[in-house]
């Protein structure tokens, strides 16, 4: 059989040249197609911030691109048909891809690969953006865990590739036609980070340098620059987690052990949503489905607005709205207060977050979001309420995140309890008395 001299690079969470193994797969073909389909089903209801997000990511692929003498070909729409129609154009007799594992990117590929088949083209699946594909780490008798540390050790135990070159050279491939990408629609005010693999190979080094030593004392601190922000680079495949676990590994500091920890969670929500891909929507625990709720109304969209009355809360909302992201600590508190004091459902919470966040991974958020309501995995108790005062002052000691991200207070004396302030709101709600509230709707489904 002669071997094929076309191939296609179908990208889509893997936006780097570097440590590309499904690209060097490609390049090993012969010409390359480096294609990426703009996906109505995932552009629309991504919200503007991931939209512009990824819009400068594909740039700054295209500008790696013509480095090397190729460029980048957009299409747009159905992508089994998109893909289907750029494999035949360039008489590609495979397309290559990262595998994706989560519930519409898996029904997705095995429609291509059905689709691509019946043209006698092959679908070849090389690798995933995660360090160890979701579905491999299972316990002695074969199943997944579903418990944090379990996973993580077995994770760890398991093991990964090293990291791959980027490819020096190749023959690249266009098509007749590029799409343009449709507008992304940004807010003027937002302040989004610098997108690509070059930016995220920077973050990393600069990250890597001078502040993962730290970490393990300081990730806790949002009002410090303490932790990676690396979640939008990773969610995008500008830097693969098996690039930072090589660096790490040479590193024997305890920041950098708590760091691998936390890529570790990264992979373990993955590894959950593949087995249960219901639990993007439904509750992984059901008998909270059965807990008593409050409609969501007004308190929904004061939390929307970060205007709570309650300030650690208020600043996360509103660093969410401006920049794309939240300290993760500041997550938790944010998600807390929404199930816990205002008794909204959790998935009202990850919608807004998925609508705003750059970062925005439905395996990371839905599962953060159940993880702090106390129905995923974990048994985090949801007996555990934070406190939004305590939990401000414990890691925001001097107030200056608060300060920074909610002006009104940033003369007030103690800006974690603020009292009377001209133009802040006083809190929507008493934290004591929801508090006790969420507890005894928590003991109804306990008793039943
Ligand atoms: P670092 O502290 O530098 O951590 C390094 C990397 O480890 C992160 O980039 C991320 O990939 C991974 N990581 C760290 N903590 C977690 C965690 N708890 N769960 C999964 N991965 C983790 N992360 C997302 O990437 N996308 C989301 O949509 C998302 N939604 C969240 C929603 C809620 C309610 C909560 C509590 C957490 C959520 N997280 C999400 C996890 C975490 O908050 C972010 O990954 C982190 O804040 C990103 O900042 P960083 O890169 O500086 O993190």
């Amino acid at each position: 059989m002669a071997s094929p001299t076309a191939a296609v690079m179908w990208f889509r969470r893997d936006l780097r040249l570097g440590d590309n193994p499904a690209l060097l797969e490609a390049c090993s073909d012969g010409a390359v197609l480096p294609l990426f389909v703009v996906d109505d089903a995932l552009w629309r209801p991504s919200g503007s911030p991931r939209r512009v997000y990824l819009a400068a990511s594909l740039r700054a692929l295209d500008e790696s691109l013509r480095e090397l003498s190729g460029r980048l070909v957009l299409t747009h729409g159905d992508p089994v048909s998109r893909v289907v129609a750029a494999a035949r154009e360039v008489d590609a007799r495979r397309v290559h891809i990262a595998a994706d594992y989560g519930p519409y990117g898996a029904r997705r590929d095995e429609a291509a690969e059905r689709a691509l088949a019946e043209h006698d083209i092959e679908l070849v699946r090389t690798g995933s953006p995660y360090a160890v594909a979701p579905g491999r780490v299972r316990n002695q008798e074969g199943n997944a865990y579903r418990v944090y540390t379990p996973f993580s050790k077995a994770w760890a135990a398991h093991g990964w590739r090293g990291p791959v070159d980027a490819p020096r050279h190749s023959t690249w491939l266009e098509m007749s036609r590029s799409a343009q990408l449709p507008d992304p629609g940004l807010r003027a005010e937002m302040e989004l980070p610098e997108a690509g693999e070059q930016a995220a190979r920077r973050r990393w080094r600069e990250f890597f340098d001078s502040s993962v030593d730290d970490y393990a004392a300081d990730r806790d601190r949002p009002d410090l620059d303490a932790t990676s922000r690396l979640s939008v680079h990773l969610k995008w495949g500008e830097i693969h987690p098996r690039t930072l676990l090589a660096d790490l590994g040479r590193k024997r500091s305890k920041g950098a052990e708590t760091f691998r920890k936390e890529l570790a969670w990264r992979e373990f929500y993955a590894d959950v949503l593949f087995h249960r891909p219901d639990s993007a929507r439904d509750y992984l625990r059901s008998e909270f489905a059965r807990m008593d709720y409050d409609d969501p109304g007004e308190q929904l969209q004061a939390w929307k607005d970060g205007r709570t009355g309650y300030p650690i809360v208020d600043a996360g909302m509103r660093q969410l709205a401006r920049t794309g992201w939240m300290h993760n600590r500041v997550r938790m508190i944010v998600a807390s207060f929404l199930v816990k004091d205002l008794h909204v459902e959790w998935q009202h919470g990850a919608r807004h977050f998925m609508e705003h966040l750059v970062d925005g991974d439905l395996a990371s958020n839905q599962h953060g979001w159940q993880w702090v309501a106390g129905c995923g995995t974990d048994a985090a108790p949801y007996f555990r309420i934070f406190n939004p005062t305590t939990q401000g002052r414990r890691f925001d000691p001097d107030g200056d995140y608060v300060r920074r991200w909610v002006p009104e207070l940033a003369d007030v004396a103690d800006p974690h309890e603020p009292g009377q302030v001209a133009g802040y709101p006083a809190p929507i709600v008493d934290h004591a008395t929801e508090r006790d509230e969420s507890l005894a709707r928590y003991e109804r489904i306990r008793a039943t």
